[in-house]
């Protein structure tokens, strides 16, 4: 009989109320087991069923997307300037204007179309993982290959990827509020409840898209894609955030109040113009417009949109992931970064390295998860067939070691040393181990089954586990305990001697040896176990105080190399690197110190962090570098601490408990690898990587981001200010204008636009991570941009009328002379594109002459479209331009560099003065 087909959205048969079904009678309808589904099996229903996707939102149709391009005022001001130069006549005047209109219209629906495309695709990488039982091993899959039948296991912090009936749970609570806006976590269950039962009440069953904050569950997926609860009602997550920045907010207002501005402006000038100074209305309505188009920074408000997508996307191609856009201009703020340890300054690749006895210590060889290498005690190897006799206190720990233990290594197929880890890199260091005292884990497993589990929290720090050993009468619970060795001592009265005797517990030796391991930078673990009463119940307090300690393992996680340079580049960029970490002061203390980090005052803990009140705390972070045994809500304190000071902070994490300090920081950073998908969902970017260099890059890319927007912002704004005084001096003295309104409109939308693309583009200044941080507050019209903007505009000015004037002068004619200024304007943009691209610095180095290709490519671009618009009729007859004669040109050009050589000396002065 073939599988019935479960639940489709396309589906009229009602579906099976899970919630309300046994487990057993589930896995049955499903027709699929405990554990889980063969690989083939998978396949076969992924094909049936899709992939796991929710139906992306239909896209935005063209006519609303047009229509969202008129929601712009200086768009309206054209029509009705194009409406009026009809009625009076000027028929090529208003289809000149709608052209350029459409022009507009068109550059804004392509370039909203490309940073949308861009921040689609970083959306795609953050695509979700599920875990799941396949061919009875547990493997992390893309959430998209999920299929019913298949038997996931989740875990606080990860968000369930389908709908799943429970099976098994574990202290298990689930935020729903995605689906039904309860903001308290529900507890689930694995029996079923009353068919009747509401969305929210179904504690049977877990939805996809919402969050696990707590505990452990294993359970069965009902139904993928459309079919879930999320499919149903339609709704997507919200996946990125914001779509734009308060930068690009406040310069899209900063327009709005340009245009109004201007507009008054426009209304008084032709007020004056023809009631004052009695020139014709016709004329100085034209006048009027020009002033209007000449005075508003069309293009500014989608370059700058543009220059952020490009920010995202080349900070993607570095590993870092921007969910939340805000955070790109914030990250080129940031005066503190506080990381994580594991995996993050360190590699996250665990070894043990030795072994402390009752009786002495155990040296191991060999490096990374392969379990080959020698136990020696002195330089003696112990033989792995003999430690029962030899050293059964080290064979007690090994099979501890083992037992204690979620994680898997599986044999690759690249040879003896090919080992791969499947969970907890300290998990498969004890593997490792034990598998090198000579146990087969599997077997061992088999042998003593698991009846209990306290799993590991980081708030705990420990994990427990519980097994059967013997049968019949015989039986007996085992209790087997790993941990952070401080938390282990307060646990344990006994300690297991050389012959494998319980023996009182010296304390002081112990920790005297703990001591001596984490100095040389390694984490340090206990093992200890002991034996359940059979009535007693397994729980944390039936673990507390009786245990027998059997050794401690000393772990090294070696530093990354990449990190060692990034955190030295951090300091030379003004940021400070602090280090927050859940293991051994001591430990820590000495990795720093590999780092280069911590000079500063000693390491704190999280109990002396307790300790300090509010006020104390914000002292301590202004000297302390290394937080050691540091839990998620001492993470909180600190970004609050650090903000308290003025502080911009970028803090990283991993874990659900992270999620409320990641929210906190200014930029919250969550793991890729390592992270919940609680972190990734508070975190405002994401490591793809997991590396600390990334942020380091991250912040790179944040100060060229915003370099980049203010180099646009100094570039676009003098154009509009030169001609605005170009068009205020000629109606003010009753002159002819030096450049017509189509061709204001023909030079800021179309040849300013095509230079100031390449300003998106630019790559990072070399002295980027040489400046110290930006002030939050800093205004990016700063007092210097607005000279630059200042005096351009006047250099401009002067450009456009001089030869102007000269060229009337000389007894050219009227349309000859504009065609001269509007190709001395282009000219002198394109030398002031070379020096805008270096705010400070000299440009006329070989690298500021030659530029990129982009910026040659823009160039040669707007060279020919000034061509055409000299020389080709069909354009002069629009533009009411004329040929020029080559002189004419080399006029134009020679205005350019004469803009060039003044910006250079002022740079020159101004670094002299500095
Ligand atoms: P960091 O904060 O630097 O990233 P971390 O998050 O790995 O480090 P925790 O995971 O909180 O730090 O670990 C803190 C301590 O808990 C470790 O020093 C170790 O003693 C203990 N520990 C770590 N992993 C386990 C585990 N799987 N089982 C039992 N104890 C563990």
């Amino acid at each position: 009989m073939p599988p019935p087909e479960p639940a489709r959205a396309d589906d009229s048969r009602p579906t099976p109320a899970w919630h309300a079904l046994e487990g057993d009678a589930v896995l049955q309808q499903l027709h699929t087991t405990a554990r889980g589904l063969s690989a083939a099996d998978a396949t076969a229903r992924l094909e049936r069923h899709g992939e796991n996707r929710l139906a992306d939102t239909p896209p935005v149709p063209l006519w609303r997307r047009v229509a969202r391009q008129f929601d712009n005022l200086l768009i309206w001001v054209l029509l009705a300037a194009a409406a009026i130069t009809v009625a009076i006549g000027h028929g090529i005047d208003a289809v000149v204007i709608v052209a350029v209109v459409v022009l507009n219209v068109t550059i804004g629906l392509i370039q909203e179309g490309k940073a949308e495309r861009a921040l689609a695709a970083i959306r795609n990488l953050l695509a979700p993982r599920a875990h799941v039982w396949r061919d009875g091993h547990l493997v992390e899959i893309d959430a998209a290959h999920l299929v019913p039948g298949d038997i996931v296991q989740a875990a606080a912090g990860d968000s369930l990827a389908a709908d799943v009936r429970w099976l098994q749970v574990h202290e298990l609570q689930v935020d729903e509020a995605a689906l039904t806006g309860e903001s308290v976590p529900v507890d689930k269950r694995a029996d079923p409840v009353p068919t009747e039962a509401m969305l929210g009440d179904r504690r049977s069953m877990g939805y996809a898209g919402t969050l696990v904050t707590r505990g452990q569950g294993r359970g069965v997926v009902v139904a993928t894609a459309m079919a879930t609860e999320m499919g149903r009602i339609g709704r997507l997550l919200q996946d990125v955030g914001d779509t734009t920045t308060p930068l690009v907010r406040q310069m899209a207002q900063l327009g709005r109040w340009i245009t109004l501005v201007v507009l008054a402006a426009a209304a008084l000038l032709f007020v004056f113009g023809w009631w004052v100074r009695g020139l014709p209305a016709l004329d100085t309505f034209m006048a009027a417009v020009g002033l209007a188009v000449a005075a508003i920074p069309e293009g500014l408000p989608a370059i700058m949109t543009i220059t952020l997508a490009i920010g995202v996307q080349r900070m993607a191609q570095r590993r870092a992931i921007v969910r939340r856009l805000p955070a790109v201009e914030t990250l080129g703020c940031v005066t503190v970064i506080c990381s994580d340890k594991t995996g993050t300054l360190t590699r996250n690749e665990m070894t043990v390295q030795q072994v402390v006895l009752a009786d002495g210590l155990v040296d191991v060889e060999g490096v990374g998860y392969a379990p080959t290498g020698a136990l020696l005690r002195g330089d003696v190897p112990l033989q792995p067939a003999e430690l029962w006799r030899e050293a059964p206190a080290l064979l007690a720990l090994a099979e501890g070691a083992a037992l204690c233990n979620d994680a898997e290594l599986l044999q690759g197929e690249g040879g003896a040393n090919d080992w791969r880890l499947s969970g907890d890199p300290t998990e498969g260091a004890l593997l490792t181990l034990a598998m090198k005292a000579g146990l087969d884990p599997v077997r061992l497993a088999e042998e003593r089954p698991r009846v209990g589990v306290l799993p590991f929290e980081s708030e705990r720090r420990y994990m427990a586990t519980a097994h059967r050993r013997g049968d019949g009468a015989g039986t007996r619970i085992d209790i087997w305990v790993k941990g952070a060795p401080e938390r282990l001592l307060a646990m344990c009265s006994h300690e297991l001697d050389a012959h494998g005797r319980p023996q009182p517990l010296r304390r002081a030796e112990w920790a005297d040896q703990v001591e001596r391991q984490a100095r040389q930078g390694r984490r340090v673990l206990a093992i200890a176990t002991g034996t359940l009463p059979s009535h007693r119940p397994f729980t944390h307090d039936a673990v507390a105080g009786d245990l027998v300690l059997v050794g401690l393992v000393g772990i090294i996680d070696p530093p990354r190399e990449e990190a060692k340079a990034a955190v030295a580049q951090c300091r030379a960029a003004g940021i400070r690197v602090k280090m927050i970490t859940g293991d051994h002061v001591v430990t820590a203390r000495a990795i720093a110190h590999q780092l280069g980090l911590g000079s500063g005052a000693p390491a704190l803990s999280g109990q002396a962090i307790e300790a300090l009140d509010d006020a104390a705390l914000r002292e301590a972070v202004q000297t302390t570098d290394v937080f050691a045994r540091a839990a998620p809500e001492h993470k909180l304190r600190l970004v609050r601490a650090l903000q308290a000071n003025g502080d911009i902070v970028a803090m990283t994490g991993d874990g659900v408990n992270d999620a409320p300090a990641l929210k906190a920081a200014d930029v919250g950073v969550a793991m890729g690898h390592k992270g919940t998908e609680a972190a990734k969902r508070a975190a405002a970017m994401v490591l793809a990587d997991d590396h600390f260099a990334t942020i380091a890059h991250a912040v790179e890319e944040g100060r060229t981001v915003y370099d980049n927007l203010r180099k646009v912002i100094t570039f676009l704004l003098p154009i509009n200010g030169g001609e605005s005084i170009s068009l205020l001096v000629a109606v003010l003295f009753g002159l002819a204008l030096p450049i017509a309104p189509v061709q204001i409109l023909w030079v800021n939308m179309v040849s300013s636009v095509a230079l100031a693309m390449v300003l998106a583009f630019e790559p990072t200044e070399a002295d980027v991570m040489r400046r110290p941080p930006r002030q939050p507050g800093e205004p990016i019209l700063s007092r210097f941009v607005l000279w630059r903007i200042g005096l351009v505009s006047a250099l401009f000015a002067v450009g456009i009328f001089g030869v102007y004037r000269w060229a009337l002068d000389a007894g050219h004619p009227a349309d000859v002379a504009q065609t001269l200024a509007v190709n001395t304007l282009v000219a002198m943009e394109i030398f002031y594109l070379f020096s805008v691209r270096y705010l400070k610095a000299p440009s006329f180095t070989w690298t500021g002459v030659r530029g990129t290709p982009r910026v040659l490519a823009a160039v040669a671009v707007a060279c020919g479209l000034q061509a055409l618009f000299t020389y080709a009729p069909f354009m002069q007859g629009w533009f009411g331009s004329a040929a020029l004669p080559l002189p004419l040109l080399a006029l134009s050009a020679g205005a350019g560099v004469a803009v060039l050589a003044v910006l250079e000396l002022e740079k020159a002065l101004l670094r002299a003065t500095r």
